[in-house]
């Protein structure tokens, strides 16, 4: 994907021919009248906009930034990354809500809440509570928070002996995420386990959140700063020879894309970082492509519904999941919605809960109608979000190649 650089993303806007396909793609578009859509707080909006001037047009915050309009641009324009880097404005200017500073710290929140779990997971069930953080702070009382984990996944990593097996030729740093660290472990647990029967040696080094949730909150100022620090904590290991691998796409996406896109990081080592980065998928293709990746698996029939979130599709490098599931033996029935609608920390936001339901239906009403056992997503938020509205099961891909290696579910 060719990446312009941070300054000519509003000057894309340019290039608007004004046909309208990213508004009739628009996931909240469809769904709103609060949000008149991509063309028109875009590209559209973008003309009028001093370039040393913050966006007067507030309805920008409905963007979710779930990037589908720049996807299905013909003309290039980056309209979601044109509307983060106006919602950034917004926020400079008027200051970040509680709400928003507090959404975007991912990391703090994991590092507070995993020491005392499972203590620290039972303020979120206790409805008056969430009401009353409802009223103060605006994160919906119905939206359900994963729980916290006791152990972390870098405390698993490092007092498991696998982790001290160092075998094979290739060397893959594995980017964990907060996500994985502190709320789901097994993943990781699965991606180990995934990269070391195809003889690669993994390691956990330092690294902090993404920063991705702080982006997406308007808080580029912290962002960029958590960035500059992966960076610099990332590249030493790519010049000893490893290449990063993550099971987020969200966190491999703000990697690869976000960091130089819509941050505009001015960093030496940033190249070097970037395009030595990976999905793990994106990762195991490659190595099965070169004949190198263990196809020994146990077939099982299972029918499940894959759904491929955006910031996976905006790797573009297609869904080599969705292939290895099929080759797993799995009936895989592909997901028919853009978006599933919770957009990261979007939809835990009190005025935008019901548009990220309504934004979501149609791919819980095919959940629904397929009835399969479970859901395979790559991204965590989305998983939990589909858990919390269909009640089905949502694993990661890896989980399930993880199962397929050893012919039984983990
Ligand atoms: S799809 Fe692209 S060219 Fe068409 S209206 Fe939207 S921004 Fe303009
Ligand atoms: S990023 Fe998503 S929600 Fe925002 S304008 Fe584009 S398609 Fe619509
Ligand atoms: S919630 Fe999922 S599907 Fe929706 S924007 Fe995020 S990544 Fe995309």
């Amino acid at each position: 994907m060719i990446v312009p650089p941070v300054n000519s993303i509003p000057l894309t806007s340019d290039l608007c021919i004004k046909c309208n396909i990213c508004t009739s793609a628009c996931p909240v578009a469809t769904v709103t009248d609060l949000f008149p859509g991509p063309k028109a707080v875009g590209p559209q909006a973008q003309r009028f906009r001093d370039p040393h001037l913050p966006s007067p047009d507030k309805s920008l915050d409905y963007c979710s930034a779930c990037g589908v309009c720049s996807l299905v641009c013909p003309h290039g324009v980056q309209i979601a990354e044109m509307n983060a880097i106006a919602r950034a404005g917004i926020m400079k200017r008027d200051g970040l809500p509680l709400r928003n500073w507090l959404l975007g710290r991912s990391e703090l929140l994991g590092k507070l809440g995993s020491p005392f779990a499972p203590f620290s997971n039972i303020p979120l069930k206790i409805p008056p509570l969430r009401k009353l953080v409802e009223w103060v702070l605006g994160i919906d009382a119905r939206a359900k928070f994963p729980t916290f984990s006791r152990e972390t996944f870098r405390g698993w990593f490092k007092k498991t002996p696998a982790a001290g097996r160092m075998i094979g030729a290739r060397k893959v740093l594995y980017f964990h995420g907060c996500a994985t660290n502190y709320y789901e472990p097994r993943i990781g647990k699965a991606a180990i386990e995934v990269l070391e029967r195809n003889q690669i040696k993994v390691t956990v080094a330092e690294q902090n959140c993404c920063g991705l949730p702080m982006q997406s909150n308007g808080d580029f100022e912290s962002a960029r700063a958590y960035a500059r620090n992966n960076i610099r904590k990332l590249a030493p290991w790519v010049r000893e020879g490893y290449v990063i691998v993550g099971t987020s796409t969200s966190c491999t996406l703000a990697i690869k894309h976000e960091y130089q896109a819509v941050l505009g990081i001015d960093d030496p080592d940033l190249e070097l970082v970037t395009s030595n980065t990976y999905d793990i998928f994106e990762f195991l293709e490659m190595l099965d492509e070169e004949g190198l990746l263990d196809t020994r698996f146990v077939r099982r029939s299972e029918k499940v519904v894959y759904h491929a979130p955006c910031q996976q599709r905006t790797h573009g490098f297609g869904r080599p999941a969705a292939d290895f599931l099929r080759r797993f033996g799995f009936t895989v029935v592909e997901s028919r919605a853009d978006c599933c609608g919770v957009a990261g920390t979007y939809g835990l936001k009190k005025e935008k809960y019901n548009i990220a339901a309504a934004v979501g239906q149609p791919l819980f009403n095919q959940i629904a109608h397929e009835k399969p056992e479970r859901v395979v997503c790559d991204s965590e938020t989305c998983r939990w979000w589909i858990e919390s509205h269909t009640g089905k099961k949502a694993v990661h891909p890896i989980e399930v190649m993880a199962e397929a290696y050893k012919g039984r579910k983990q």
